[in-house]
């Protein structure tokens, strides 16, 4: 997600240049090369030979390559060669291991600009995003390089001289599945710890979102990790059911929807595997009448226009206080209709095409929705065809701001997951922290005030796993981010996220003479 603001592309060097899009845009030319699996050190072409599925570049619409779903005797492959790489990896000191993922930090840092570039064509945000999010993949690598030499275990002293000492151990295989609206990060934060605990991992992007994870896995290759110590594997749910159901698999780390992260759970649950689950969120935003108005209604645009909407963690329940509401609302609907929408590569652009034609139909049918149960739509809401001819085909939509929105409605209920913004209003403190805990999720929430006291009395009371004080969506590696509730289980980023890749064995070290009873 979003860490401070702060050509032509290369073709990798071992892969086929099989068909693929070549587009030129504004800022030069993508070229995806195919095949998008890697397995066991190099670019793979599923044995399958199943039906292929066309991936879109969301900006104009155009097919940019055909995905073809790996299928039993594949996920087999990359989880064998995963295996193997595993015996030799976890034998790995944590400074070894360090040194190659801090080496794949540094090339990441260096095709920054091409990693950045294919995410936007594939995922359609503006390249300024993407490159955040680039930057927060190296980042993760950087953090986790540096924990890994430091994973340590405890000495217990016992009676007697006798003694216990604890080994944090890595679990093995680990499975990372990701969705679509952060694929180079997702890989990147799912498997920078469980590299650094001296785990292997196979990964899985969205099918819609295929083309930036096999970069990745290049790039720990090309760092000098052993081979099949990252693989990616291409394919939809039921690839991610046989990764999930592998008997050699021994931890699934999952991002996506809720009711996706339920059958996930209940397929790991067949061999007792622990899950990691990302899962939705329905966040809210507590404005109060003592916020800094500006930092407020920047916040709220932080917390529902990143990446056209299409952010877990949004505050997409906007609460703000009844005296401030009037001049909160026309803040925020002035700047949000001067969102620059239209080619994400351009660096101007603000507001890329949302990620596929059927999200947007579902986006657009929420506002509709909205409407019908008595929301008014302040601004946009409506499909937007931007001016250059070339982006015609494109999926874009103008960001709404909705009004008059009660707790009941769909809008205020369900997670939309684009770029639409419903604004309540409410007087007191314990009514809004009610009302803001009235929901399944927990992922986040936020609130603006310049009381420190409530600030914090507020957060204590809010019952979401990441919370924020005076900004919104903002995700440094260092700090444990996932929810409460529904919303998920485990953390990613920070150190607790070790706990999740590593495991603890006990060892008891007897030092006189057996006490036996018997
Ligand atoms: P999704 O649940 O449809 O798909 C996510 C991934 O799961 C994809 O790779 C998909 O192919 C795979 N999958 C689908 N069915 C599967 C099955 N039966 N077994 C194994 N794998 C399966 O989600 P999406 O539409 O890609 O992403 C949007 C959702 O993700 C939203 O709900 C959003 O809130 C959530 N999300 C959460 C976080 C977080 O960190 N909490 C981050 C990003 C997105």
């Amino acid at each position: 997600m979003f860490q401070r603001l702060a050509v032509l592309l290369r073709q990798p060097a071992a892969a086929p240049l099989l068909p693929a899009l070549v587009r030129s845009l504004s800022s030069g030319c993508v070229n995806i090369a195919a095949p998008l699996n890697f397995w066991g050190g190099k670019r793979r072409t599923s044995k399958e030979r199943s039906k292929g599925e066309n991936v879109y570049e969301p900006a104009t619409g155009r097919v940019l390559c055909m995905l073809e779903p790996c299928g039993p005797s594949d996920v087999d492959q990359a989880v064998e060669a995963a295996k193997s790489a595993y015996g030799h990896w976890s034998r790995m000191s944590g400074m070894e291991r360090a040194r190659v993922m801090i080496e794949a930090a540094h090339i990441i840092e260096n095709r920054r600009e091409e990693i950045a570039k294919m995410e936007v064509v594939n995922n359609g945000k503006s390249i300024t995003e993407a490159r955040l999010d680039v930057d927060s993949a190296r980042l993760s690598l950087e953090y986790y390089a540096g924990l890994a030499s430091s994973l340590a275990g405890q000495h217990v002293q016992l009676p007697g001289r006798s003694f216990a000492y604890t080994r944090r151990e890595p679990l093995g295989v680990c499975v990372g599945i990701g969705a679509w609206n952060y694929p180079f990060q997702i890989a990147a934060w799912k498997s920078a710890p469980a590299l650094a605990c001296g785990n292997s991992m196979v990964f899985k992007p969205s099918p819609v979102t295929p083309v930036t994870a096999v970069l990745l896995a290049e790039i720990y290759a090309e760092a000098g990790a052993p081979e099949g110590l990252f693989n990616v594997v291409q394919g939809g749910q039921e690839t991610g059911s046989l990764l999930c159901r592998h008997p050699d698999v021994a931890k699934v780390s999952f991002t996506g929807s809720v009711p996706t992260g339920q059958k996930i759970m209940e397929m790991a649950s067949k061999g007792v595997k622990p899950v990691t689950l990302e899962l939705g969120g329905k966040s809210p935003l507590l404005v109060f009448e003592d916020s800094d108005l500006e930092n407020a209604v920047r916040g709220a645009l932080m917390a529902n226009f990143l990446s056209q909407g299409q952010v877990c963690s949004n505050g997409t329940r906007v609460f703000v206080q009844s005296d401030i509401l009037p001049e909160f609302v026309e803040e925020v609907v002035k700047r949000t209709q001067a969102i620059e929408i239209g080619d994400p590569l351009l660096e101007s652009t603000r507001m890329g095409p949302l990620v596929s034609r059927t999200h947007l139909d579902k986006v657009l049918t929420f506002v509709d929705q909205a409407k019908e149960e008595g929301a008014v739509v302040l601004c946009g809401g409506e499909p937007f065809v931007p001016s250059d001819p070339k982006l015609k085909g494109g999926y874009y939509m103008t960001p709404c701001v909705l009004a008059n929105c009660r707790d009941d409605m769909t809008c205020v209920r369900e997670e939309i997951f684009g770029p639409v913004m419903s604004v309540l209003s409410f007087d007191t403190e314990q009514e809004v922290l009610q009302r803001a805990n009235d929901t399944a999720l927990g992922l986040a929430a936020g609130v603006f005030t310049s009381d420190v006291k409530r600030a914090h009395r507020v957060v204590e009371h809010l019952k979401a796993g990441s919370c924020f004080i005076n900004n919104y969506n903002i995700t440094p590696v260092e700090v444990p981010f996932g929810g409460f509730k529904m919303s998920g289980i485990g953390r990613e980023n920070g150190q607790v996220t070790i706990e999740y890749y590593s495991q603890l064995k006990t060892v008891y070290v007897e030092m006189g003479d057996v006490d036996s009873l018997f």
